[in-house]
């Protein structure tokens, strides 16, 4: 049996980028995106932090870069803004050039795009809640999208990721999207309920991921999963989900357990255990592409990294002793 293959994803961008910049990140309309223009070099330094942490996947910190938020505030022409999004492609691969030389690895990291969902750009939790999922169609939100996916393409990343998407009808215009760039791989990643089935707009998680991967192009949609949910219920989403035949493989990064809202910011709820502590039962649920999100930093991708190799060492030895 060849071993199974898990790719460790970084952890959140605004929480390492803290470290270099102070916390005057959470509450940016263009949260980390407006880094970019303000201080490239430590958009570079967190990225180098995630891939000395053992990030095989780092995303570009392109989440909340739109052009209609780059003109509001930052002022910036469309042409502007699609450069700063090359530009964030370009910082990652630099990272990854310093890494490399580094470590004199022969396994280059890849560079995933990050595409937050429309509504990260309204900056009103909308991506949390999914309100929006009945004032906006399909074709509006393709068109929303294109623009930075297509940079993102264009500017070389390895793979895409569509993360925290709060409604069905967003990822059917993603996938609808894809299917124009049919040699991108990407994986797509819910905003999810905490009532272990339900994405935010109240669709069935497993009948929308599952519709997501089987309409896209064969192999296109790498895995299917959830970001930015408490550790604590991740695995009620996926129990089963794998049991049947054919494998579905999923991408996981959930946030540290803490919750965020626009008016209190982030608040800690009771003692959520931590994160590295259920990466074995997600492994084992189907989970391929694991990482972290929100509030978790590189030393969480460190443990993450530990944990992960030892379910793999794990199976190894099993597949062998049987
Ligand atoms: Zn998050």
């Amino acid at each position: 049996m060849s071993a199974i293959k898990i790719s460790i994803i970084d952890g959140g961008f605004s929480t390492q980028l803290s470290t270099h910049v102070g916390d005057k990140i959470d509450g940016d309309p263009l949260w980390t995106a407006r880094f970019l223009a303000t201080h490239p070099e430590a958009v570079m330094a967190t990225h180098l932090d995630f891939l000395r942490a053992g990030a095989e996947i780092i995303l570009t910190n392109t989440y909340q870069a739109s052009i209609e938020g780059y003109a509001e505030h930052l002022d910036m022409t469309e042409s502007e803004s699609l450069h700063l999004i090359h530009k964030a492609v370009d910082l990652a691969d630099e990272a990854v050039r310093i890494y490399m030389k580094e470590t004199r690895s022969e396994e280059r990291p890849l560079i995933a795009g990050s595409c937050g969902p429309y509504g990260a750009s309204l900056h009103d939790g909308s991506e949390y809640t999914g309100s929006y999922a009945g004032s906006v169609t399909r074709g509006f939100l393709k068109e929303w999208h294109r623009p930075r996916i297509e940079a993102l393409i264009n500017s070389g990343v390895d793979i895409l990721a569509l993360e925290t998407i709060p409604c069905a009808t967003e990822a059917e215009a993603l996938v609808e999207l894809l299917k124009e760039y049919p040699s991108t791989k990407a994986w797509i990643t819910f905003s999810c309920r905490t009532d272990g089935r339900s994405i935010v707009d109240g669709s069935d998680f497993r009948r929308t991921a599952l519709a997501s991967y089987k309409s896209a192009i064969p192999g296109q949609i790498v895995a299917v999963g959830i970001n930015c949910i408490a550790p604590s219920i991740a695995a009620s989403f996926f129990e089963g989900i794998n049991d049947g035949e054919g494998f579905l493989p999923l991408v996981l990064y959930p946030n540290s357990g803490e919750t965020y809202t626009v008016a209190e910011g982030w608040r800690k709820l009771g003692c959520e255990p931590q994160l590295e502590n259920f990466i074995h039962q997600w492994l084992d649920l189907g989970v391929r592409y694991v990482g972290g999100c929100c509030r978790t930093g590189a030393k969480d991708v460190s443990k993450i990294k530990k944990e992960v190799e030892k379910w793999v060492g794990k199976k190894k030895r099993d597949s062998e002793c049987c």
